[in-house]
């Protein structure tokens, strides 16, 4: 198949060391939320990619020591012995879908907080540990220098006795030692270890000749490093010293696996980075400088792109996080030219929430991610329909778009109504806003299949009454309606509409329909739901000429965006627009005066001059169909279901995987599906032994 459609350059295999990839598809490591306390879902994740054609799959990064202890995040372990069981899972399932495991050992230094060993944090200077807590990691002296090398050997062997092919040595993120040490921002050290570059590069030279000594010849050695902290003359930028890095070890490593800094530059939304392939620019020397194998990522999904940066001598292995968490079937789409059918990553970061919350993976393109093993799903494979022929969905948005493309390829008869002239629901709206457009690939991607299937009928323009319902004379039918935006302050501040009069007052739906606040004056954007459409609607009225004043209760700007790694850049770009931000209040009053704040502290009130109102407070379910449905004509349906916002409004991911769930639990026993919710990891009681 390979090579019968241009792209053939991709499958080509390339040797990393003493390991050949079958081909230049690489998931370069990243977090999952599962690691260490859910190994099986963890496990069965990675095997998905590999089957998907990842002809490298890797482990997150996984803590060496109990003085590199990152709890209560779910990154993965190999402190002794006893963590090798659970890894293994992994490297056998990826082995035996023909490819390559990959693990990143770490040392995350003053980055680990140590709370469940309370071990002393190790740092190469005194300094504060990374998150906010009062406690500090001291300057690792000769000894502890000794130790960490001698850890690291042994993790590197018992990687190897895991069955892992290829073993990372990882300085990135500004979250490992190894990086740590490189970076002038942390080494204040006057030792062998500390001020020329040489000197900050000794331990890294010193882990990469150590891992290569105990591997022997076994196992690849990686080495992960950010080329650039994309903070310009303040930081390692790659035309200096991130270069000169690169020079001082070219050929150690068996592979270099280049990036960015920090996290946040590494995994930059589509909201703040629309390109594809934004990290070329940093990591496009490394090739020139080194004769090993290099992977480099940057939200990579089209194949164009890719042949032709393997073309070029940019990169031998196109690396990917997002791009196979949206897509595990990436690499195998391409191979076979169904290039249409990649579900391209939005770049919307809830991935990566979840890791920052400690919990499973989830990704709004693909609601399969981090459900392959507990409820058995896959993201290409969907069970058979059973005895009912047909089923209906209303509504377009995430929620009914993926119910209906889930339930046209089980084999159902799928009539798809919506009340709008287009398809897509919230995704379209949101997608018109300011730095969202990418997302409207939700929608997208699942029209393109649906319009692929004869066993569709699409109406647009159909808003439908509880009577067309019926008269459709279709048993099953699954409602996802949706939800819009209070206009009366209703929300997580204030369960009762609020007292607001002879003020003109706006919705979030108003202002994606189209209608915006006068600009006769301030618009007062009152953001009390702190997730990200309050930042996106300020920043979107800022670049039409509103001037916005935006006041929440929370003590920063859209405060869910810390999960995205997005706040940063969120309120620095809303302060850069010249929107006024009043954190920390809630709106009380408004009328033709102006508005009446509280502190949340306090309850002391101030006045505010506006002469408009947007309320982005909650969201009100449309219900009104399934209610009458239910209510008056129930005998007529075999299954009426109520999903997406119009169940419980969420993001988009939820909604997404809400029409997912519906369509894969059509015709189960709702007392079964009910009882299995998902397979649990269950903490084994057995003696681990010793102290
Ligand atoms: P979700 O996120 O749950 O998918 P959305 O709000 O994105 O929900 O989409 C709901 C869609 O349902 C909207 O596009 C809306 O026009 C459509 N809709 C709501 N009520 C009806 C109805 N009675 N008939 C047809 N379409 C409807
Ligand atoms: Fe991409 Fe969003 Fe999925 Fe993450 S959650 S992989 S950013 S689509």
């Amino acid at each position: 198949m390979s090579g019968a459609n241009g792209y053939s350059i991709l499958f080509e295999p390339v040797k990393i060391g003493p390991v050949t990839a079958r081909n230049r598809f690489f998931q370069v490591p990243h977090c999952t939320g599962l690691g260490h306390v859910r190994p099986q879902a963890e496990a069965a994740v990675r095997a998905m990619k590999a089957e998907g054609g990842w002809s490298v799959v890797s482990t997150q990064e996984t803590e060496i020591h109990p003085t590199s202890d990152l709890g209560p995040y779910a990154e993965h372990r190999l402190w002794d012995r006893h963590d090798i069981p659970a890894l293994q899972l992994m490297t056998e399932q990826v082995h035996a879908k023909g490819s390559l495991a990959a693990i990143q050992l770490a040392h995350n230094g003053h980055h680990a907080m140590n709370h469940l060993t309370r071990a002393p944090a190790l740092g190469v200077s005194d300094r504060p540990i990374d998150v906010v807590f009062p406690k500090q990691a001291r300057a690792m002296d000769k000894q502890d220098i000794r130790d960490l090398r001698r850890w690291h050997r042994e993790a590197a062997l018992r990687a190897k006795e895991a069955g892992f092919d290829i073993v990372y040595v990882y300085a990135g993120h500004q979250m490992t030692l190894a990086h740590h040490f490189l970076l002038p921002q942390y080494n204040t050290r006057s030792d062998e270890y500390g001020g020329s570059l040489e000197n900050r590069v000794r331990l890294t030279r010193e882990l990469l000749e150590d891992t290569r000594e105990v591997l022997d010849g076994h196992c690849a050695v990686a080495f992960r490093f950010a080329v650039d902290q994309m903070m310009g003359a303040d930081g390692m930028q790659a035309s200096e010293e991130g270069r000169a890095v690169v020079e001082m070890l070219a050929d150690l490593p068996d592979l270099w696996d280049v990036n960015v800094a920090d996290w946040s530059n590494d995994s930059q939304t589509t909201r703040f980075q629309p390109q594809d392939g934004y990290q070329v620019p940093y990591t496009d020397f490394v090739k020139q400088v080194t004769n090993k194998p290099v992977v480099g990522v940057g939200r990579f999904t089209s194949p164009d792109l890719m042949t032709s940066l393997v073309a070029k001598g940019v990169l031998d292995l196109i690396g990917a996080a997002r791009p196979s968490i949206a897509d595990p079937f990436l690499p195998k789409k391409i191979e076979e030219g169904r290039i249409e059918e990649i579900r391209e990553c939005i770049g919307c970061n809830i991935c990566v929430s979840a890791d920052n919350l400690g919990v499973s993976i989830r990704c709004t393109q693909n609601p399969t991610m981090g459900e392959e093993w507990r409820r058995k799903w896959h993201p290409e494979v969907i069970a058979p329909k059973q005895q009912e022929e047909a089923a209906m969905v209303v509504g377009s948005g995430p929620a009914g778009l993926e119910c209906a493309m889930q339930l046209a390829k089980r084999g159902y008869q799928v009539t798809l109504a919506e009340a709008a002239e287009e398809f897509g629901g919230r995704v379209l709206k949101e997608s018109g806003l300011k730095g969202l457009g990418a997302w409207k690939r939700v929608a997208d991607n699942r029209l393109w299949d649906l319009q692929q299937r004869a066993n569709v009928q699409m109406f647009t323009g159909s808003k439908l009454g509880a009577e067309e319902v019926v008269e459709l004379g279709i048993a099953n039918v699954f409602l996802a309606t949706g939800s819009s935006w209070h206009r009366d302050g209703r929300g997580r501040s204030s369960p009762r509409p609020l007292e607001i009069r002879d003020i003109p007052v706006f919705t979030p739906d108003d202002v994606m329909e189209g209608t915006l606040p006068p600009e006769t004056g301030p618009v007062l954007l009152y953001d009390d739901d702190q997730g990200y459409i309050g930042g996106v609607l300020a920043s979107h009225l800022a670049a039409m000429g509103r001037k916005v004043v935006l006041v929440t209760p929370g003590a920063i700007a859209s405060a869910f965006t810390e999960l995205t790694l997005e706040q940063h850049r969120v309120q620095a770009e809303l302060l850069e627009a010249g929107v006024e931000i009043i954190p920390l209040h809630n709106l009380q009053t408004a009328d033709d005066t102006g508005a009446t704040l509280s502190c949340v502290y306090t309850n002391r009130t101030r006045h505010l001059d506006c002469a408009s109102l947007l309320m982005v407070t909650s969201r009100q379910r449309e219900t009104a169909l399934f209610d009458a449905l239910r209510a008056h004509h129930a005998e007529h349906f075999t299954t009426l279901e109520l999903i997406g916002d119009a169940a419980a409004p969420g993001l988009i991911a939820d909604a997404v995987f809400a029409g997912h769930l519906a369509a894969r639990n059509f015709e189960r026993d709702p007392e079964a599906a009910d009882a299995d919710w998902f397979r649990r990891e269950l903490i084994s009681l057995e003696d681990m032994g010793g102290a």
